[in-house]
């Protein structure tokens, strides 16, 4: 992954409240319809996957801070939040499975050291049925509970996740 990618990543929540913040100005001071929000998520969905909520969402914005308060507790918190989520969620949520960006791995590099899993919500809370790259599990990526973190792609330490068409 390039560097601007992963710096990009590592920034997700600051540029989460910018683009929650404006979003929540949109919507409170200029009166833009929940409609033009809900279509420009399912836009977002069908390009990029569920992106909306740990990338452009107010409400996902103040959730991810509240919960950062019991970091305990974090990950089984994030895995319900992104299972229930509001009507942008759910759909997008069921586009991540017929997103153009996906995240893909290539199998000729990886070396199985499960750092991926570990950082992701899904895959850690359901370890039996998940993983992002053992063959014989289910991709919690291609889930509708992925929220498109990309925490595990930024964790890759040799590239083989890619979030990419
Ligand atoms: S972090 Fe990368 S190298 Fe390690 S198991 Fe996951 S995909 Fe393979
Ligand atoms: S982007 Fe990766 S780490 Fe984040 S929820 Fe989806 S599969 Fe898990």
């Amino acid at each position: 992954m390039s560097k601007f990618s992963k710096q990009i990543i590592s920034k997700r929540f600051i540029i989460l409240a910018l683009i929650g913040g404006i979003t929540f100005i949109g919507i409170r001071y200029y009166n833009i319809s929940l409609w033009y929000i809900l279509i420009a998520g399912i836009i977002s969905g069908v390009v990029f996957g569920k992106v909306f909520c740990r990338w452009a969402c107010p409400m996902g914005f103040i959730m991810e801070l509240v919960m950062s308060l019991n970091p305990d507790n974090k990950l089984s918190q994030m895995y319900q939040y992104h299972k229930f989520g509001c009507p942008i969620a759910w759909i997008s949520g069921y586009l991540n499975k017929i997103s153009i960006f996906k995240i893909r791995l290539n199998l000729q590099t990886c070396k199985t050291c499960g750092l991926c899993d570990k950082q992701c919500y899904i895959s850690t809370l359901e370890p039996t049925k998940y993983s992002l790259y053992k063959e014989d599990k289910l991709n919690p990526a291609n889930t509708y509970t992925c929220s498109k973190c990309l925490k595990c792609v930024e964790v890759c330490p040799n590239e083989s996740l890619k979030y990419k068409i």
